[in-house]
């Protein structure tokens, strides 16, 4: 007799902290049969695939170079096929810049059926690191979630894409930010932005090796290169980050003085 074929598990890591998994991913990954992880999902995670568990690294960078997305889907429908439980595991949410869409369309082209379980988002992490809100109410009304990737190499950045997401009143998130911010601050500027308005960069939200640094829009090419992945965020709601920036500085300072006045 056949086996019959497994549910297919489309799942969120998060940003990388093994405790902002979802309790359902946390069951699901130590459960699977198979694991076809991103790049960004870190070992701390996958240790929690159980002894028997197949782990393969599907992202682009390290791992499987050159993988196609078809291969991908090819792969994970198979084993469904023989019976095993699959989790394609995604870093952050699956819904935000992965795959998620064109993985779907594959499951249900080829008959297998799936789940998806979503996960913390990079953006979200970010402004938890913070203490945040993207939609402080008495300065944000929307939350703009963009890529900073370029869409070709010629233009870095869509002219018509950033005057429509250039508002006073939205906390824009930019994912895959790149490093070279001059295009983008000319292109916001352009559009009639305040040089004002607060910027943060987090570097590896989440993860023990977080950092972030703090600009205004008009100072947004002097931000330096951070390691990655690394997620920018502009809009009035920072405001705060700005400011617990200097607290932070300012409550070291005082910290480096009591301690020399005690010696
Ligand atoms: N699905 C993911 C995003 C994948 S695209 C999510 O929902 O978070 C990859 C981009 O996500 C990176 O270039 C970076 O901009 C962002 N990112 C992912 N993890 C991050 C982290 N821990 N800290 C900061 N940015 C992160």
């Amino acid at each position: 007799m056949a086996t019959a074929a497994q549910k297919v598990s489309l799942v969120g890591a998060g940003p990388g902290d093994p405790e902002l998994l979802t309790l359902k991913a946390h069951r699901l990954i130590r459960r699977a049969d198979l694991v076809l992880h991103d790049d960004l999902v870190p070992l701390a995670i996958l240790a929690l695939a159980g002894p028997h568990a197949d782990v393969a690294n599907v992202g682009k960078r390290c791992g499987a170079k050159g993988i196609t997305q078809d291969e991908i889907n090819s792969r994970m429908i198979a084993a469904a096929r023989r019976g095993l439980h699959v989790v394609r595991l995604h870093g952050g949410d699956p819904a935000i810049f992965g795959r998620l869409a064109e993985e779907v369309d594959a499951l249900e082209t080829a008959g297998v059926s799936f789940e998806v379980v979503p996960g913390i988002t990079a953006g979200s992490a970010a402004a938890a690191a913070l203490g945040l809100s993207l939609t402080d109410r008495r300065k944000s009304s929307r939350v703009i979630v963009v890529s900073g990737h370029r869409a070709t190499k010629s233009a870095p950045y869509d002219k018509t894409d950033w005057k429509e997401v250039a508002r006073e009143d939205a906390t824009l998130v930019v994912y895959m930010p790149g490093s070279n911010f001059g295009p983008l601050r000319d292109e916001l500027l352009a559009a009639g932005l305040a040089p004002d308005i607060p910027a943060v960069i987090v570097s590896r939200a989440a993860t023990p090796e977080q950092q972030h640094r703090t600009a205004t829009l008009g100072t947004l090419h002097e931000l330096p290169r951070m390691d990655s992945p690394a997620v920018l965020l502009i809009g009035r709601a920072l405001d705060r980050a700005r400011r617990k920036s200097k607290q932070t500085v300012s409550i070291a300072l005082e910290e480096a003085e009591a301690l020399l006045s005690s010696h």
